[in-house]
C-alpha cells in the first residue's frame, strides 16, 4: 500500500490526464487533483476519477485460470506458463510459427508493446502480430506517412489550440470521449477564433460549435473536396506555399475540381452556402487547424479521407507553420506509443519498417539475432482475427477484447472459439478471457511502472504508486517466463526501465526516436516528446524533444509535403430497399472502448448501463417506437436489440450505436469489416441496416 502521494498518470484514453493517487484512510488509493500536468491541469473525466475502483481485488482476477472439462479454474502460476508454453510449441512444431498468432493492446505501455513485438519475432518467429489499435487509428497514421513522412497524431501540443484562428473537428466526440479536452476549444472562442464540428450526429462536442455540418456517414471525404473545390475557385490558395513547401498539387488540384458544391451537396447532404461559410470560416484567419478522429478515419476510404483534409491544410499553408496544422486525435492510452515500437504487423520499435533491410539490421543487432531470422510483415488485426482457427491455430493476447470491439463480431467470436489453443493476460475476466485455455491475471496502470506516449506524442512516465495484490504478475514477467520456457534465456528482462533502455537503442536513428528519453528525464521534465535523439550532435548537449513538428520542413526525402490526389467513393456497403438506413457506432462519457474495465465500476455503470440505438423522431415514427421501446438493428451480419433513444440531434437517414457492450445490444454484431486498402481500417463507421419493432 502507497504511504506517500504519486503522481502519475489516468490508464484510459490517449490524452493520459495528469493525476495524483493518495493513499485512502481505508487503506485503497484515491484519485486527487494533479494540477502541474498541462494536459488536463488538474481536471478529469468520471473514468479517470473512478479507475482506483478497478484496482480493487472484488472486480478483478487474482489468480491464474486454466481450462479443464470445459471450465476454467484456479491453477498455480508454473502450470498456467507450462500449458501456455506447450499449446504454442506444439502448435509451432505441427503448423510452423506462423500458426502461432499475437494480438496486443493500444492500451499496454511502450515497453510491453516493445517486448510483445520481440517476443513474437524471436521467440515465436512469427509474422503473425498486430494489435487493436489498428482499428483506432491507422487511417490517420497511413495518411500522415504520405503526406507528411512521419505519423505522430498531432504536430503540436494541444496548447497550441487556443492560438490558432479556426479549428476543424472531423468526426471527433471529445466531449465524451476526452472532455478534458473540450478547455482548449473552448479557450480558442474566448480568443475570438472558431469552431467547426463535422459529425452526422448533433453531439455534445457540436453543441459547442460556430458551425456545425451533418454530412451523411462516409461522405467526410466528398466535403473535405468540395471545401478545397471552393478554396481553388474563390482564389485562396496559398500558391507561394504550394510551390516552397509541397508536391503534387496539379494532380490533387484537377481531382478537387472535379468535385463541384453542387455534387458535394447531392452527396453529403451539407448545402453549397454550409460549405462557403466552412471555408470562410477556415481561410480567413492567418492560422488554422485540422483535426480528424474516428469518423473519418474508421472507413475502407479512412487514408484517402484524412487525405482529402490533409490537401485542405496544404493548399491553404496551413501544415508546418506555427498554431496551423493537420493533426489526429489518437483514442487509446498508448495508442500512439503502441504504434510505434512494434506491435503492428508490419513495423520495429522506433517507427521503422520491418520491410526495410537496414532497419531489420538496427533491431536484429540491438536484439541479438540474425536480421535474417526476423519473419516479415503479417496480417493486420481483423485479418489476423478473420484467420483464427484456420491458418491461425494458437493465439497470444495481451490487453485487448475483440469479442466485443472487432467489426463484424460474432464472426470473430466463433473464429476465437475455433481456435486449438487461446491464451489471454488481462485484469479482468473479459469477454474474450472467458473463452481462453488459459488466463493470467496481471498488474495494471498504478501497480507498475511505465511509460505511454500521448496524442500528442509526449512520452510520459507512470510510476507503480502500489503493491499489487498477491497472485498478479506483470506482463514482462510473463513474457520472461514464457521466453524461458520457449527456450530464449535472456533479452525479456522484467524491470521496465532495463526494458525502456534497450527500445532507446533500438528506436535510435528511427523516425520515432526515443534515445534522448530517461526516466529520469521523464520524472523531472513532465514528459517529452519524440523525435528525441540521445544528444545534440555539435553541442554535445541534451535534445529538448521536439513539441512542434514540420516547421522547417517535412519529414520527406526533399523535406516538402505530398499532396495525394484522392476522390469521393462510396462506403462499401451503401442502403438499399433491404437495408435502408445507416448506423454508425461511437462513445458514451461514462464507458471506455470495449467496457471491460468501465462497466465493473458502479458509478459508470450507473451513469451508462446499457446500449441504446439512437434515432430521429421521424425514423422512430413510422417504426412505430416511443422512447426506451426495444428497436432491433439488423444488418447484413447479424441482429442486436437496444432500447429506442429518440432524438432530434441525429440524421433522419442514420441511426447511432455505442459499441461499449456484449450481449444482445451488441453494436459490432452489425458493423461492416470492409477494410482501406491502405491501412487496413475496418469501416465501423458506416454500414447499411434495418430497423425492426420488438414484440414485448
Ligand atoms: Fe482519463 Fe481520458 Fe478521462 Fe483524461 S479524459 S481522465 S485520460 S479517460
Amino acid at each position: 500500500m502507497p504511504n506517500s502521494v504519486t503522481p502519475t498518470h489516468c490508464p484510459y484514453c490517449a490524452l493520459q490526464c495528469g493525476m495524483n493517487l493518495t493513499p485512502a484512510p481505508d487503506g485503497t488509493v484515491e484519485v486527487t487533483e494533479r494540477a502541474d500536468f498541462p494536459v488536463n491541469r488538474g481536471a478529469l473525466c468520471g473514468k479517470g476519477r473512478t479507475a482506483p475502483a478497478v484496482l480493487s481485488s472484488r472486480v478483478r482476477l487474482t489468480s491464474p485460470l486454466v481450462r479443464s472439462e470445459g471450465t476454467l479454474v484456479p491453477a498455480s502460476w508454473d502450470e498456467a506458463l507450462d500449458r501456455i508454453a506447450e499449446g504454442l510449441s506444439r502448435t509451432r512444431t505441427e503448423h510452423g510459427p506462423d500458426a502461432c498468432g499475437v494480438f496486443g493492446g493500444g492500451g499496454l505501455t511502450n515497453e510491453k508493446a516493445y517486448t510483445l513485438g520481440k517476443f513474437a519475432r524471436v521467440v515465436l518467429g512469427t509474422s503473425q502480430i498486430d494489435y487493436n489499435g489498428r482499428f483506432c487509428m491507422s487511417s490517420a497514421a497511413a495518411g500522415g506517412m504520405k503526406a507528411f513522412g512521419l505519423d505522430r497524431g498531432l504536430p503540436f501540443p494541444l496548447e497550441d489550440i487556443p492560438k490558432t484562428g479556426c479549428v476543424i473537428l472531423v468526426g471527433s466526440n471529445l466531449a465524451e470521449t476526452m472532455p478534458p479536452s473540450l478547455r482548449f476549444f473552448n479557450e480558442l472562442k474566448e480568443n475570438g477564433g472558431t469552431l467547426i464540428v463535422i459529425d452526422p450526429r448533433r453531439t455534445k462536442t457540436a453543441e459547442h460549435a460556430d458551425l456545425h455540418l451533418a454530412p451523411r456517414p462516409g461522405t467526410d471525404l466528398a466535403l473535405a473536396l468540395g471545401m478545397l473545390h471552393l478554396v481553388v475557385a474563390e482564389g485562396l490558395t496559398d500558391e507561394a506555399y504550394v510551390s516552397e513547401r509541397t508536391a503534387g498539387w496539379e494532380d490533387a488540384r484537377a481531382a478537387a475540381m472535379a468535385h463541384w458544391p453542387e455534387y458535394v451537396e447531392r452527396i453529403t447532404g451539407v448545402s453549397v452556402p454550409e460549405l462557403r461559410e466552412a471555408v470562410r470560416m477556415f481561410c480567413e484567419p492567418e492560422a488554422a487547424m485540422v483535426l480528424t478522429a474516428r469518423g473519418p478515419e474508421q472507413q475502407s476510404k479512412g487514408t484517402d479521407t484524412v487525405g482529402a483534409w490533409i490537401n485542405l491544410c496544404l493548399a491553404t499553408g496551413r501544415a508546418g507553420r506555427p498554431f496551423s496544422g493537420y493533426g489526429c486525435l489518437t483514442g487509446q492510452g498508448n495508442g500512439q506509443g503502441g504504434r510505434e515500437h512494434g506491435q503492428k504487423a508490419d513495423q520495429l520499435p522506433g517507427y521503422r519498417k520491418l520491410d526495410d533491410p537496414a532497419a531489420r539490421r538496427h533491431v536484429a543487432d540491438v536484439w541479438g539475432v540474425d536480421p535474417d531470422s526476423l519473419p516479415g510483415p503479417g496480417r493486420s488485426a481483423y485479418e489476423l482475427l478473420d484467420a483464427l482457427g484456420t491458418d491461425i491455430k494458437s493465439l497470444l493476447l495481451m490487453g485487448s477484447n475483440p469479442v466485443v470491439s472487432a467489426p463484424h463480431a460474432a464472426h470473430i467470436e466463433e473464429r476465437i472459439k475455433s481456435l486449438d489453443f487461446l491464451a489471454v493476460c488481462d485484469v479482468v475476466l473479459s469477454e474474450t478471457a472467458a473463452l481462453a485455455d488459459v488466463v493470467l491475471p496481471v498488474t495494471q496502470w498504478a501497480e507498475e511502472t511505465g511509460t505511454t506516449t500521448n496524442l500528442e506524442g509526449r512520452v510520459l512516465l507512470r510510476k507503480q504508486a502500489i503493491t499489487p495484490p498477491d497472485g498478479i504478475r506483470s506482463d514482462l514477467e510473463v513474457m520472461h517466463e514464457l521466453a524461458d520456457r520457449l527456450g530464449v534465456e535472456k533479452g525479456f528482462p522484467t524491470d521496465p526501465e532495463e526494458v525502456f533502455e534497450e527500445l532507446r537503442r533500438a528506436s535510435a536513428g528511427g523516425p520515432a526516436d526515443y534515445s534522448g528519453i530517461t526516466y529520469r528525464r521523464l520524472a523531472e521534465e513532465n514528459g517529452v516528446f519524440w523525435p528525441c535523439p540521445s544528444a545534440d550532435s555539435d553541442a554535445g548537449a541534451v535534445h529538448p524533444g521536439t513539441p512542434r513538428l514540420f516547421l522547417d520542413r517535412f519529414a520527406t526525402a526533399d523535406g516538402r509535403a505530398r499532396f495525394v490526389p484522392v476522390s469521393h467513393r462510396p462506403i462499401a456497403e451503401e442502403p438499399d430497399d433491404d437495408y435502408p438506413v445507416l448506423l454508425t457506432t461511437g462513445r458514451v462519457v461514462a464507458q471506455y472502448q470495449s467496457g471491460a474495465q468501465t462497466r465493473r465500476v458502479d458509478e459508470l455503470n450507473a451513469a451508462a448501463p446499457g446500449p441504446f440505438v439512437e434515432l430521429h423522431p421521424r425514423l422512430a415514427e413510422r417504426l412505430g417506437a416511443a422512447e426506451g421501446d426495444p428497436v432491433a438493428v439488423v444488418s447484413r451480419r447479424g441482429r442486436a436489440v437496444a432500447p429506442a433513444r429518440i432524438t432530434l440531434g441525429i440524421r433522419p437517414d442514420t441511426v447511432f450505436m455505442p459499441f461499449h457492450w456484449h450481449g444482445e445490444g451488441r453494436a459490432n454484431t452489425l458493423t461492416n469489416p470492409a477494410l482501406d486498402p491502405t491501412s487496413r481500417m475496418p469501416e465501423f463507421k458506416a454500414c447499411a441496416v434495418r430497423l425492426e419493432a420488438v414484440k414485448s
